[in-house]
């Protein structure tokens, strides 16, 4: 294993074990559930939507390292992020776990998550928190499943 790929690992278990945001916001306007029938990660998402801007944003739920770390980064990557820019990340981080792109510097620590392109089943776990978010942003109230 690379030195690289070892610092990545060691970023995705310390989110997994100490996630971050991990709380049901009391003045949330937007949230969603989402649920990996695959793996069995579940996640509550809720965001403090200002006009197109995430001013704040937790998350709960229980679920496998990967789904954990996932949503842990997320919240801690879009704080302060517009809608757009929220959605532009998504494209970027699908198209990296996905192996269709290498991804660039905006991604940040997302790119943590590289090495998930080799274990397509991790996919969905890795995706899971921002189909959530999608969901929530568009204030669908219907639970999402990646199957
Ligand atoms: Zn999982």
């Amino acid at each position: 294993m690379s030195d690289l790929r070892a610092l990545y690992q060691e970023v995705i278990l310390d989110h997994s074990k100490r996630p971050r945001n991990f709380r049901a916001l009391q003045d949330s306007n937007r949230h969603a559930e989402g649920y990996n029938p695959l793996c069995g990660d579940r996640i509550t998402l809720y965001v403090k939507l200002d006009e197109d801007r995430i001013a704040d944003i937790g998350f709960q739920g229980s679920g496998c390292a990967i789904s954990t770390a996932s949503a842990s980064l997320l919240t801690e990557t879009l704080k302060g992020k517009t809608t757009t820019e929220a959605e532009e990340l998504f494209g970027k981080f699908h198209d990296l776990v996905t192996g269709k792109a290498n991804g660039d510097a905006s991604l940040g620590k997302l790119a943590v998550f590289s090495g998930v392109s080799e274990f397509p089943v991790r996919v969905k776990c890795a995706t899971l928190a921002w189909h959530t978010l999608k969901s929530a942003l568009e204030g669908g109230e219907k639970p999402v499943t990646t199957e």
